[in-house]
């Protein structure tokens, strides 16, 4: 394993560090204020997102992993991981275009023909237009393969009745990247075909579902007769699990990052903070837990460095990426749930007092981190099967005619 960066990556990561310092504000300490985190309205997220993304994409720092014939800078893995590392030290909106860029770009790019690519792909890199992922359903998300919005043919179209949940943005995205099964006759797997669709068309309908940080960021998305070219068909009719699992692929991956408060966060708050019998930093129950995510965190330093490896290496990392979330998103959800506790009664003031909100935000928001993108016990489920070589989840649902698999619903 290699701790350090290659001559060439370091040139790249000054480069990278030079171009934020120049166009971005560094993130502030715990001490310092974050207003605004908070407050800052939906509306205006997107808006400053949207800027955000049209500096990097005139600068060429937007789709970095993308190839250059589509506007991409065609960086290496590497490179696309150096240069989230940096951004991540920088006050800048993160998240609206993730889908967009990380999973329907590429699917687009292996199954759109080219004149489709020409049209779309431009306007997601600049972030003028934004995209989501319609897949999971009711009864459908771990055991994606379950979903049951159906896609029935008719002459050059596609009639889409169904419903879809979780669908993070919907309400401001323009297009969206959608799993339908077209034959209940076949097994699960394969009787799914997939689309990228117009979230503008008749007979869409997008209720947006209200979360405990009072923030609505995902969508029920109901589909009543929307019909849909058969040009916009992306992969083969009954390709439709194949098609999926290559975006799915690239979403494991993207959702490695740990976010604050980490360790650090932390411990600038036991400093900070004057508890009955003294400094926090000075109570030995406060140092013991700060020893234990500080041996965490740097567990997962090491798996990064390893994944880092991999890729300079031109190999593909393993399932290490899934380990990497299931530690951080139980950590940060722990930190976060310590870190109110340390602010005693202060700790229920949701933008205010050290790290205004900071750490009550990450608190209501890391439940979620832990099921979106792989709920632990799927990724724990990986890690047994793939990493352990444990016998795999007994599946009793694989061969036979989908319509024969009972409905919660039915
Ligand atoms: C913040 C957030 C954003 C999201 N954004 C999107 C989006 O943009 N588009 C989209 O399509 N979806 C999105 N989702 C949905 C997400 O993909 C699903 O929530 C996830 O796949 C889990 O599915 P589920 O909620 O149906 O839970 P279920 O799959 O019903 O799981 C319920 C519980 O059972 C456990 N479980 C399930 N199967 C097994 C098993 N085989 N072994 C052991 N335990 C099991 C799970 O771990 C969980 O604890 C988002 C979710 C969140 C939280």
């Amino acid at each position: 394993m290699d701790f350090n960066d290659s001559p060439e990556q370091a040139v790249f990561r000054s480069e990278v560090r030079g171009w934020l310092e120049e166009n971005a504000t560094p993130k502030k300490g715990v001490g310092d204020s974050l207003f605004g985190r908070m407050s800052t309205s939906e509306d205006d997220f997107v808006a400053r997102a949207q800027a955000w993304q049209k500096k990097k994409a005139d600068a060429g720092w937007a789709a970095l992993h993308w190839p250059e014939a589509y506007g991409g800078r065609g960086a290496s893995p590497i490179e696309t991981v150096i240069y989230r590392e940096e951004e991540g030290q920088f006050d800048v909106p993160q998240g609206v275009f993730s889908i967009g860029l990380g999973m329907c770009g590429p699917v687009l790019m292996t199954h759109a023909d080219e004149e489709t690519k020409q049209r779309l792909l431009p306007s997601m890199i600049t972030g003028e237009k934004i995209w989501c992922q319609l897949f999971s359903e009711p009864e459908a998300g771990s055991d994606l393969a379950g979903l049951r919005t159906r896609a029935v043919r008719d002459g050059d179209d596609w009639v889409i009745n169904g419903q879809k949940v979780w669908t993070s943005g919907a309400h401001y995205c323009d297009y969206g990247i959608l799993v339908t099964r077209h034959d209940p006759t076949l097994p699960k797997h394969k009787g799914l075909t997939f689309f990228w669709l117009d979230m503008k068309s008749p007979g869409i309908e997008i209720k947006p579902i209200k979360q405990i940080s009072g923030s609505a960021n995902f969508n029920e998305v109901f589909f009543t007769n929307v019909r849909i070219p058969d040009s916009q068909r992306l992969g083969e009719v009954g390709e439709g699990w194949q098609v999926s699992l290559t975006t799915l692929m690239n979403e494991r991956l993207a959702v490695g990052g740990a976010s604050p408060p980490d360790y650090q966060e932390l411990f600038e708050l036991a400093l900070q903070t004057e508890l009955e019998d003294g400094p926090a930093i000075a109570d030995p129950s406060v140092r013991s837990k700060l020893a234990d995510w500080y041996v965490e965190s740097e567990g997962l330093r090491l798996i990064n460095a390893r994944t880092m490896t991999a890729l300079g290496r031109g190999e593909t990392p393993g399932p290490q990426a899934s380990i990497a979330k299931v530690v951080s998103a139980s950590k940060q959800q722990e930190i976060s749930a310590y870190g109110i506790d340390l602010m005693e009664l202060g700790g229920a003031v949701l933008d205010g007092g050290p790290g205004a909100g900071l750490f009550q935000q990450a608190y209501l928001g890391s439940p979620g981190i832990r099921i979106a993108g792989g709920s632990d016990e799927i990724l724990r489920n990986i890690i047994a099967e793939r990493v352990l070589q444990l016998p795999g989840d007994i599946r009793v649902d694989r061969d036979g005619p989908f319509s024969d698999i009972p409905s919660g619903s039915s």
